[in-house]
């Protein structure tokens, strides 16, 4: 599967940074190696009565910065690779963002299509059990990911607040807001999405009004991104899901379209032309967002690409053989470590609120959550325009330099 390639990924991505800023080769040493990798087996049983052993990964990528924080993600094609690469992304992005984190990723092979609410929350419970010596609000904090909700995170914290004795609502992020769950955190990302496109236009002197659109992935990310971009003026007019794509040259209803993925879980019971689900990324428009899985922009189709700029919703949505295809096309792409980090900022709002017992109005979220993006962007723009280096290597010598800097003072134990 797409695991080796997902971990090369993140070492090319890496070195290519480090080269450009003559990174001392013993940082790059550490950088390069993940701090602590836990494997468990899940034993749980079934509502048949019968036995089933699933097997969960915790990856804590590096802890320079403070906690570890990461997603966790329910997927049946899952590898302690994939979970690796993407906890070094977080990694970076939390640098990037200037948050006081590190990275983390944690996960659990396993179709969750075909499991009831019940085995569900049964693994969700088995799996913070085992990963428990690694978990703690000064320590790592879980957030939802690919196929995880908020309900998944309220289990997390309910197995380690019953663990405990005490109530510890500040150990997950994503969670209900009922329990705690920041008001604003579910847009968070794709709002994050829509702001960075937005500068990304403001720096270029150009006007989002009537720019073209296309969407890969119409979920939680997707669909806020194509809400928010839509109310700033811009046409959506291509989207696909799992179940395939719709296409609409005069722009979508996004409002409707979220509705009908509300009731159906797909886009294509909405009314419009079908297309293609692949011919999606092909589209002529202004700007193109892949916010579904990895490795959807590849060698093979890179080519054929016509948007003028990629905005990258999912983590890993475009491969190194693509990257280098787009950069002599001259077609930016704008990374997943600056793009999708809405998610995370707001994760570490809804962090703070924890734990000094505090509920923050959605406009005190928003407004932190712009100036955060914004800030990250100017530092990227910058860099990219001073060093004349891709988006994706100027966010990395922007994260890399950062953390460079916390090992010159902290030095290496013992
Ligand atoms: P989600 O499950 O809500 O949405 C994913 C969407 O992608 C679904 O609509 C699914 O049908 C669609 N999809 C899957 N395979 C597809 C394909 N081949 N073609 C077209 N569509 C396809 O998940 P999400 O939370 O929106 O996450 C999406 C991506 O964004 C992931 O890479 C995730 O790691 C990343 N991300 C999410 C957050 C967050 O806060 N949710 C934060 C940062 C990064």
């Amino acid at each position: 599967m797409i695991d080796e390639s997902l971990a090369r990924k993140a070492r090319k991505q890496l070195y290519r940074a480090a080269k450009e800023i003559d990174l001392h080769a013993d940082i790059l040493k550490i950088l390069s190696h993940p701090m602590r990798i836990l494997k468990v087996s899940l034993p749980i049983i079934l509502d048949n009565g019968r036995t089933k052993i699933f097997t969960g990964f915790r990856c804590q990528y590096s802890d320079a910065r403070g906690p570890t924080k990461g997603g966790v993600r329910y997927h049946p094609n899952l590898t302690e690779n994939e979970v690796v690469a993407l906890a070094a992304w977080m990694t970076w992005k939390c640098a990037l963002l200037d948050l006081p984190y590190g990275g983390a990723k944690g996960g659990i092979i396993c179709d969750p299509k075909t499991l009831s609410e019940k085995e569900l929350e049964r693994l969700t419970r088995r799996y913070t059990t085992e990963i428990m010596p690694l978990l703690g609000p000064h320590i790592d904090i879980p957030a939802p990911d690919v196929y995880t909700t908020s309900k998944t995170m309220a289990w997390i914290m309910d197995t380690f607040s019953k663990f405990k004795g005490y109530t510890e609502p500040s150990i997950v992020t994503g969670k209900p807001e009922i329990l705690g769950g920041s008001k604003g955190r579910k847009e968070a990302t794709g709002r994050g999405v829509a702001i960075i496109t937005r500068e990304f236009f403001k720096a270029n002197k150009k006007s989002l009004e009537g720019a073209k659109i296309a969407v890969q992935g119409f979920g939680n990310v997707g669909g806020h991104a194509a809400l928010f971009l839509s109310q700033m003026g811009a046409k959506i007019i291509a989207v696909s899901d799992i179940s395939g794509a719709l296409i609409n040259p005069e722009g979508l209803d996004v409002p409707g379209l979220m509705k009908c993925v509300e009731k159906h879980a797909c886009v294509i019971k909405h009314p419009g032309q079908q297309i293609d689900r692949e011919s999606l990324l092909d589209q002529d428009v202004d700007v193109l967002i892949p916010a579904a899985l990895e490795n959807q922009i590849h060698r093979k189709n890179a080519e054929n690409i016509k948007a003028k700029v990629i905005v990258e919703g999912a983590n890993g949505p475009t491969t190194p053989e693509a990257d280098e295809i787009l950069e002599k096309r001259k077609i930016p792409v704008l990374p997943d470590i600056l793009a999708n980090a809405g998610g995370v900022v707001v994760s570490h709002l809804e962090w703070v609120q924890a734990l000094g017992g505090l509920y923050w109005e959605e406009e005190q979220v928003n407004a932190e959550l712009e100036r955060k993006l914004v800030k990250a962007f100017k530092v990227v723009w910058e860099l990219m325009t001073r060093k004349k280096v891709s988006a994706r290597c100027a966010a990395y010598i922007a994260a890399i330099e950062r953390m460079a800097e916390v090992y010159q003072y902290r030095g290496l134990f013992p």
